[in-house]
Order: C-alpha cells, then structure tokens, then sequence
C-alpha cells in the first residue's frame, strides 16, 4: 500500500524528504501516476505539494520573474506577467496536452522529468533560466542548463524539491518564440520543438538564444548557430546557413514518433519559421 503524506508547510515538507526513504513528491500527477500505475511497487510512499503556498504563484519582483514550481500549466499560458514578459513560455504551455492536462500538470513536474521532450524546457533554456532547489539542509540555485543530466535524470537529490524557477525580466525589444511540431495537434508528445529568445535590431541579430527539444537525450542550446546570427543582418542567405548549420548541431533518434532524418530536416524548417517570425 502506498503511503500518502499531505505536509502544510515547506519546512515539514523538506524533513519527509530528508528521512531516510524519502516520499517521491506528487505535484498534478500527469506524469507519476502514469508511473505509479506500470510500477506500483517502485513508490511505497508519496508526498502531496498542493498545500505549499511557497510554490505557487507568478510574480515580478527586483527584475526577475519568480514562478512557483507548482504552477499549472494553465496559469502560465494565462498568466497577464508571462504573456507581456515571456510569451515564448505562456505559447509553450498552451500547446501541451489538452485542457485537463494544463489543469492539472505543473511547471516543476515537467522540469523535474526531465524529458527530452518536455515543452517547457526549450523555452525555459531560452529565457535564461536559474532553478531554485531547497533541502532540509538549505536552499541553491542553479541555471537550468546544468540540470539535466540524461532523459528522466537530473543533477536534482532526492532530499530536495524545486521551489521555484527565475529568470530576469525580458527587456521589452526582446523577441521570443516557441515553435512545436507533434504528430497531432492535441495530446501529442512533440517530434521536435523549437524556442528562440533574441534581441533583433533593424534586422540585425543583437544576441539569440535557441534552444531545441527532443533531437538529443536532453534539450540543447545551438551554440554555433547562435554565434554565426550574432551581430548579423537577417538575409535569405545567413538563415539558409543557419538552417545547415543548426541541422548539424542535433543528434535525434528514431522512434515511434518520427524518424532521425526528419527530425534533423524539421529543426531547419522550425528554425527558419522562428527567425522569420522574429523579423
Ligand atoms: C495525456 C498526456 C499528455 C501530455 N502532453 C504533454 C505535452 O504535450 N507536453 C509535455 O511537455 N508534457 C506532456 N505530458 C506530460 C506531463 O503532463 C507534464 O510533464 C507535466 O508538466 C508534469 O507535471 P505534473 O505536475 O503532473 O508532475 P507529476 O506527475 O506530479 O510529477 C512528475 C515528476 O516530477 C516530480 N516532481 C513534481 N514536482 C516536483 C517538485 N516541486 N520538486 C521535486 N520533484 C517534483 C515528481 O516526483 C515526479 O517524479 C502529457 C501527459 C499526459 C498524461
């Protein structure tokens, strides 16, 4: 029989998980229960978050923007803050699953499951973002590019909950997009995704951040692709190079959703579509 703990507070939260067969936090369940169900036996015990106000909400304060882990996917995609500041993050979550998936699922649990393929992650890399973990032992944060360590793995300890995610405040000539391809346009994992987060001056590439889903076993940047944009004019020619240059930065695979060779093909097509977009 699974053991189910409902703590009140952060603090009673961290002391279950720093015992010494920590429960496995349940936020909305969309990915563990699934688990749960396969694997019974794997969980003996788990642990409620929906009690902790210290994860929720979406706010901006000091130039940053703090959203709890625990905030839906719904309220991302609604959030009035995340559609002025972020809206390659707001989009991102309103093409996951379906409505009752975005009413249930949280940021944190899409972080924490640290799926090649999970949709908040491209736009998440793309902001910038720091990730703050917190432990009965105290709390750190770090940058969300350095957590992911395989598909379904992270640097993440089990004595520890992710309390919220920060990146700093967009400046307002900040562009972002987010761009998925599925094999449907509801309830489908996605082939490949796509976010960009740039500053494009009269056609010109101040800076770029692209980061690219399910085409290598943990969302990546495209370091050389960013770096040929960088200070460029936006000609037909530079995002033809762009597109060759990003298809040789991947590594997908072959699944059941879609093919090595068209995944590689599509991060061109997305790439070209998002630039476009930009300008
Ligand atoms: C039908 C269906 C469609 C889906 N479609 C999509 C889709 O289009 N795109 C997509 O990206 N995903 C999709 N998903 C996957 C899933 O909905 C998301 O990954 C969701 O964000 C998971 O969040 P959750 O709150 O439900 O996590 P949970 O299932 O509660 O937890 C997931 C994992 O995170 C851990 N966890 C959760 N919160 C914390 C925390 N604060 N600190 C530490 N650990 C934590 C849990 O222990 C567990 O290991 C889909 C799932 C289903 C069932």
């Amino acid at each position: 029989m699974t053991q189910i703990f409902t703590p009140k507070y952060l603090e009673e939260a961290l002391e279950l998980l720093a015992k010494k067969n920590p429960p496995q936090p349940l936020a909305g369940g969309t990915d563990l229960l699934v688990m749960l169900k396969d694997e019974p036996e794997r969980f003996s015990s788990l642990m409620l978050l929906e009690n902790l106000k210290e994860l929720s909400g979406i706010h901006k304060e000091n130039g940053r923007i703090r959203i709890g882990s625990f905030t839906t996917h719904a309220d991302i995609e609604q959030s009035p803050v995340l559609n002025e500041y972020a809206p390659v993050l707001s989009s991102a979550a309103s093409e996951i699953g379906s409505v009752q998936i975005r009413n249930r699922g949280t940021i944190g649990g899409n972080i924490i499951n640290a799926s090649p393929a999970g949709d908040l992650i491209p736009p998440l890399i793309a902001l910038g973002t720091t990730l703050e973990l917190q432990s009965a032992k105290g709390k750190r944060e770090i940058p969300i590019r350095e957590f992911f360590l395989a598909p379904g793995a992270s640097v993440r300890e089990p004595q520890e909950l992710l309390v919220a995610i920060h990146f700093a405040v967009p400046d307002a000539r900040e562009r972002g997009v987010f761009l998925k391809l599925g094999p449907r346009k509801a309830q489908a994992i996605s082939k490949v995704m796509l976010a960009v987060q740039a500053l494009v001056h009269h056609g010109a590439v101040e800076w770029i951040r692209i980061a690219i889903g399910a085409v290598a076993p943990t969302v990546i940047r495209a370091p050389q692709t960013e770096t040929l944009l960088q200070g460029k004019k936006l000609t037909p020619e530079l995002i033809e190079e762009a597109k060759e240059t990003v298809r040789r930065e991947v590594s997908p695979i072959t699944d059941i959703r879609s093919t090595a060779e068209y995944r590689q093909h599509v991060t061109g097509v997305l790439l070209e579509r998002a630039i476009k977009s930009l300008l």
